[in-house]
């Protein structure tokens, strides 16, 4: 077979063969990846969240839809298609990447992918991954708050460690709303704040059942923020 006759190239007019670029790219896709980075592939396909997002995470075809229509990449260097394709060629870096962190769920990506791919999906998954190796902690402490406020209090709600600064802020006033609340809520007739006892416990037992406590305890993110005498 000649130079002309192989896929991929072609005569300039010259008449030296010149290289298809697209070629390269569909050579490169196909080349076996070292067993780390199937490895990693692997992990992301394995995950239940990408039960529906499979097909398109093997197909993304690298348009750049998602990063076209992505609040955060307009803002930072943070690019879901660059996400798409290292998570794809499972690359390493992303388990030490903090702009995967930038993405805050919108799912506009998710909801544009011309292959159903999900990027936010992607994202969830690699983000698990860095807490788990210690990584990524520390963008999840700072939220642990909140997550100590639902076990204490069986709803979501403003963290009791974040009263002072808001106090400082709003002023006195907050404060004293704040001390009254429960008074005020009795008056008005809409019963108490939060889910009585029973309905607390179910919500407890529901989150360590599902590992959700064990999993903030695990990387030491639990018992730090809960107000003194919340604990
Ligand atoms: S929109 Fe979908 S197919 Fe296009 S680059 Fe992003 S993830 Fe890939
Ligand atoms: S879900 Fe994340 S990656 Fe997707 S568009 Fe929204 S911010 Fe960007």
């Amino acid at each position: 077979m000649t130079e002309k006759e192989k896929p991929g190239t072609n005569s300039s007019e010259s008449g030296a063969p010149k290289t298809n670029p697209y070629s390269i790219i569909a050579d490169n896709s196909f080349v076996e990846r070292p067993q780390a980075r199937m490895d990693l592939v692997q992990r992301i396909l394995d995950d239940p969240r990408m039960h529906d997002h499979k097909e398109g995470f093997l197909s993304c075809l690298q348009c750049g839809v998602c990063t076209s229509g992505c609040p955060a990449a307009r803002f930072t260097d943070y690019s879901p298609r660059d996400i798409a394709r290292r998570a794809l060629e499972g690359d390493p870096t992303l388990l030490e990447d903090d702009s995967v962190w930038y993405c805050f769920y919108c799912y506009t990506c998710h909801s544009r992918c011309p292959r159903k791919n999900s990027v936010a999906v992607i994202n969830q998954v690699i983000r698990s991954m860095q807490v788990e190796s210690g990584y990524g902690v520390k963008h999840v402490a700072m939220f642990s708050a909140w997550g100590e406020q639902f076990y204490d209090k069986g709803m979501g709600g403003t963290p009791h460690v974040f009263f002072q600064d808001i106090a400082d802020a709003w002023g006195p006033k907050w404060k004293d709303f704040i001390a009254r609340r429960d008074e005020i809520r009795e008056l008005i007739g809409v019963g108490g704040m939060y889910p009585n006892e029973e309905t607390v416990g179910e919500v407890r037992v529901i989150m360590e059942d599902t590992g959700f406590k064990a999993r903030l305890e695990s990387i030491g993110a639990w018992g730090g923020h809960r107000a003194e005498d919340e604990k």
